[in-house]
């Protein structure tokens, strides 16, 4: 535990509006006279439920329902936590907050449990951000990878790696006295060459589970190119099948849909509708169209939708020509149940082109697979672990290291130094090591009551 005593914080731990039951939660150091203060002097025992009155200071009920409450450590955060569940109206529920802020609670920050929980050694750094993708989650796929992070999957797979690290420095640095030369001997015969590369392939398996695991959190954003009536809204019904219906996202002041997101096969595609990209005098409305360019700017593809039997308009080629150069293409040409051609794939003019029917669903099936393949998704194995883009910056920095300590294998002490920083970056996963604006990042993006 911390030595230092961090005042008791206080949060609705449910989400706003109404529900059967709103939960309220407590986090600090010797929370019993609380607890007691709370039940009206019912002394809770530890992880039991009790049934009680929530009364005021003037011994008034406030609301009734269960309080819990849990000693430290064994709690979510470490610290005593107390829960009261009551009735779920936001007047309950803010009445119930407003007293345990009068018995002395603080509100809870964004993310303060987690962080408690991790700076108490409850969860390290990347199960902390699991618990905000678990709740995220967009789909069935990335909630399931999300728990097995938040169980410790992702984590134990980078302890193996630093464990194997740590054994060849051990070894390396065990060499930096020995006189010259023979350090150099002494590392060939404990195959340090063979042990730097078995790290490196380790580290190959986990860069491209996590790359797996990242594609299920951001998805991919696809820029979509394409008339009023050629069927866009319906190639988004399409695509979506069976999985959660569309999220439309309606920008502010313009009528025209700028962003949709379905998912297929639980990948989040984001869908940046060009329609909505027109030249505009509304200053408000020219911001929306600026975000939208930047977000063009890191697109994994751009569809360019057309009707088959009319074919690529001016205005579509004027929106191409603005589009970056390295942004792959794909040309979609929908209704063929109109125009008599068979579904599938051919080129034209070096541009891969799928013929469909978003109305019959003939060729949708194949776009979907053209989709998935264009950001390297591999389908949901067994062992996706949901990962964000910072794992693997630190995964890539690490293996970058690794590379520069094959260069220096030569020179003990540097090579000794590479493996070094190779396990630095790694603990940046975990987060070992963090700095302090890292974590208020990490924890400033959660929710309060997380
Ligand atoms: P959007 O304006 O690009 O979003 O186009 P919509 O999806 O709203 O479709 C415009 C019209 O074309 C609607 O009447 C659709 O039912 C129709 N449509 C879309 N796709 C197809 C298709 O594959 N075949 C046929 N026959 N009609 C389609
Ligand atoms: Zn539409």
């Amino acid at each position: 535990m911390s030595a230092v005593r961090l005042p008791t914080i206080a949060a609705i731990a449910t989400a706003p509006g109404r529900g059967g039951i709103g939960v309220i939660r407590l986090s600090g150091q010797d929370l019993l006279p609380m607890a007691r203060a709370l039940s009206g002097g019912k002394a809770p025992k530890p992880r039991v439920a009790v049934f009680t009155d929530f009364p005021d200071a003037d011994g008034q009920p406030l609301d009734n329902g269960l309080l819990l409450f849990f000693p430290a450590p064994h709690s979510f955060t470490g610290e005593d936590v107390i829960e009261l569940q009551g009735h779920g109206g936001p007047v309950v529920m803010q009445r119930l907050l407003r007293h345990c802020l009068s018995l002395g609670a603080r509100l809870a920050e964004p993310g303060e449990f987690t962080r408690r929980a991790f700076l108490n050694h409850k969860l390290d750094l990347a199960q902390a951000e699991s618990v905000a993708d678990l709740i995220d989650a967009a789909s069935e796929t990335a909630a399931a990878s999300a728990l097995k992070s938040l169980k410790g999957e992702f984590s134990q797979r980078i302890h193996a790696l630093v464990d194997q690290l740590i054994h060849l420095r051990m070894l390396t640095e065990a060499t930096l006295d020995f006189p010259e030369e023979e350090d150099v001997d002494y590392l060939a015969a404990a195959d340090a060459q063979g042990q730097l590369r078995g790290i490196q392939a380790t580290l190959d398996g986990v860069l491209a589970s996590a790359r797996q695991g990242a594609l299920l959190r951001e998805g991919m954003h696809v820029v979509l190119v394409g008339q009023p009536n050629v069927g866009k809204s319906s190639l988004m019904n399409a695509l979506a099948g069976d999985d959660i219906a569309i999220v439309t996202d309606i920008a502010g002041t313009t009528r025209d849909t700028v962003r949709e997101q379905i998912l297929i096969d639980g990948i989040p595609l984001h869908l940046i509708d060009t329609a909505g990209l027109r030249d505009t005098d509304d200053v408000v409305e020219q911001h929306g169209i600026a975000r939208t360019w930047a977000a063009v700017e890191r697109a994994d593809l751009a569809l360019v939708l057309l009707d088959d039997r009319a074919g690529l308009t001016d205005a579509d080629a004027e929106i191409l020509a603005r589009l970056p150069a390295r942004l792959p293409r794909l040309v979609v040409r929908n209704k063929i149940d109109l125009s008599g051609q068979a579904a599938g794939e051919g080129e034209h003019d070096g541009e891969r082109v799928l013929r469909l029917s978003a109305r019959s669903g003939d060729g949708v099936d194949a776009l979907r697979r053209a989709l998935l393949a264009q950001i390297g998704w591999q389908g949901a194995g067994d062992g996706v672990f949901l990962a964000r883009e910072r794992h693997l910056d630190a995964l890539r920095r690490a293996r970058a290291f690794l590379d520069a300590a094959e260069l220096d294998y030569a020179h003990s002490e540097l090579f000794a130094d590479h493996l070094r920083m190779a396990q630095l970056a790694l603990s940046d996963i975990t987060g070992e090591f963090s700095a302090d604006d890292l974590l208020g990042e990490i924890f400033g993006r959660f929710c309060i009551g997380k």
